[in-house]
């Protein structure tokens, strides 16, 4: 197979350094929603100056970088392991380049390896084969370490909010936790939500979910429901760009269901900041393509 890791690399800093087109036009729509003059409409003014300059100077976007998570779809017939070292050799490249932060600490003792190379978690790279006559893409998802903070699962029926095994249960745990991040995370945020699973796959899709585009229309008529009474809810509760108040709390919630065991329901929330990096590019022969 052909060497992509200048092509990977060029993924990593466009990722890192340019903000996907439908997230800032939420933005910016919702610095026009704003109160004129007040805290919020300041806070998403100097977010938008940011991923401006961020843009034209090929500089990151957040001084933290975040967990770098691909997803790589390969046609039948590719090297996965040859894959793996070229993204590996990407992010190393891209660390020396300042695209990326250095960010892998070993958790025992401390040390950072310096060039965001880890154990075979980091980075995590997920990989699913497709058909041989299918391109290649690789998606990249950088992922805040505080917006990870604020993530939650929970375990259905929850007693003491009275959320039972449905929808409207889900709809309980996934207000109690955007109340409990406040402006933690880093608001207005996006919400990626799994229903199902066991507690592993939830919070795995729960953050597949955050790989679609602001406003995707869920295929699912009751969850795409649910998913704009969220987004309406949460935006009443007055939170705001970065915990200022204000009417943007979230810019979209994203939810998805899935298979489980009779014994158990959980609901996993993965909460994305505003700083929503990801980016995906697509090899077909010779030609690369990025969106
Ligand atoms: S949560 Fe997001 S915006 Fe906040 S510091 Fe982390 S990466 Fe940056």
């Amino acid at each position: 197979m052909q060497d992509l890791t200048k092509e990977i690399l060029e993924l990593i800093r466009r990722t890192s350094t340019d903000l996907p087109a439908d997230v800032e036009a939420k933005l910016r729509t919702a610095y026009t929603d704003e109160e004129d003059g007040s805290a919020a409409q300041g806070a998403l003014d100097t977010i938008l100056k940011n991923v401006d300059l961020a843009r034209s100077n090929s500089t990151p976007i957040c001084q933290d970088t975040g967990t770098p998570l691909f997803y790589v779809h390969y046609p039948e017939g590719l090297s996965t392991r040859k894959i793996k070292k070229q993204i590996v050799d990407a992010v190393t490249e891209a660390t020396k380049l300042n695209y990326l932060r250095p960010n892998s600490v070993n958790a025992v003792t401390g040390a950072n390896t310096g060039d965001n190379s880890g154990d075979d978690h980091y980075p995590t790279i997920h990989f699913e084969e497709v058909d041989e006559n299918l391109p290649l893409t690789i998606e990249l998802m950088l992922k805040g370490g505080g917006c990870e903070n604020v993530g939650a699962q929970y375990k259905l029926p929850n007693v003491e909010m009275h959320a039972g095994r449905d929808l409207a249960g889900v709809r309980k745990v996934v207000l109690d936790a955007v109340q409990k991040a406040q402006g933690k995370g880093c608001a207005p945020g996006i919400l990626g939500i799994a229903v199902g699973g066991d507690r592993g796959a939830s919070y795995l899709a729960s953050k597949e979910t955050l790989l679609t585009k602001i406003g995707a229309e869920n295929p699912d008529a009751e969850l795409d429901a649910l998913e704009n009474q969220l987004t309406e809810e949460i935006n009443q509760m007055g939170i705001g760009p970065m915990g200022f108040g204000g009417k943007t709390t979230v810019l979209d919630t994203k939810i998805k269901g899935l298979h489980r065991v009779p014994a158990s329901y959980f609901v996993s929330v993965s909460y994305m900041c505003w700083a929503y990096r990801r980016r995906k590019m697509t090899v077909s022969g010779a030609e690369v393509s990025y969106d």
